[in-house]
Parts: C-alpha cells; structure tokens; sequence
C-alpha cells in the first residue's frame, strides 16, 4: 500500500467506479504520483482543518477516465492535482467555507453541491478562486447554496 502521505495512501486517490465499469486503466506516471502527494499533503491541512477523515471520491483521472466522466479538458483531476472529497457529517457547503477561511493554499474551491473539489497548481500565483458549479455546467462565483 504506497502512502502518499501520513493518512491518504495512492489507492484512494486512483479509485474510480467509472473506469472498473470500462476496464479504463487509470495509472499514473512518475510525474502525476509527485503531484498527488503535493494534492495529499494539501489534503491533511484538510483533515487537521476539519477535524475528522476525509474521504476522497476522485483524484487521479487519467485522459481516457476524464473523458468518460465528462470532464474539463483542461481539469487539474488530470495532472493529479485535484481532488473531489466529502467530509461526514459535515455538508460540502460546510467544508467549502471552513477551507475559505482557513490559510490554506488552493488554486480552485468548487462547492459541486454533493462533494467539495480543490484544485491546486504549480505556478506561483494560485488563484484562490471560490465557485459553485450550477446546474447548467457554469460556474458562480462564491458558494451559492
Ligand atoms: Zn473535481
């Protein structure tokens, strides 16, 4: 079992449901695997913030998995440097505004209404930016309940 941190191992951030149903291979090379303990270390400032386990619902998705999940070409789930979490008994919506006012460092913090996902990036300037994904696939600023 590779740990990619103290509490989060690599097994859950490769899970994926839709890629056992399509026989997708979701395995990430070198490069994703060094992102993924960057997203994991991220992901204990999470778990120390909150309080409690965090359960991860998908990190890692490789070009064929994002495509089947219909996801952003350009998605940091991609370069493994995402990851779409719940945090129970606390409501997404609970968990989006306790990272908001926490000091940590996120590039993205998308409130998806049934799960939180936080994106970072390896550029200098994360941008630090609050969203909620509508029904309509856009995107508001701020968590909109
Ligand atoms: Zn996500």
């Amino acid at each position: 079992m590779t740990k990619l941190s103290e509490h989060f191992t690599l097994a859950e951030f490769l899970v994926s449901e839709t890629a056992s149903r399509h026989g997708i291979d979701n395995t990430p090379d070198e490069r994703v695997i060094e992102n993924l303990k960057l997203t994991a270390l991220v992901m204990e400032e999470v778990r120390d913030l909150v309080g409690r386990p965090v359960i991860i619902t998908s990190g890692y998705r490789g070009p064929a998995l994002n495509r089947a999940v219909g996801g952003s070409v350009n998605s940091a789930h991609m370069q493994g440097l995402a990851a779409d979490f719940i945090v129970p008994p606390l409501t997404p919506l609970e968990v989006c505004r306790m990272i908001a006012a926490s000091d940590i460092v996120y590039d993205q913090l998308i409130y998806e209404h049934t799960w939180v996902h936080l994106g970072l990036t390896l550029k200098e300037s994360p941008r630090h930016q609050k969203l909620t994904l509508l029904a309509s696939g856009s995107y508001a600023q701020g968590f909109v309940a």
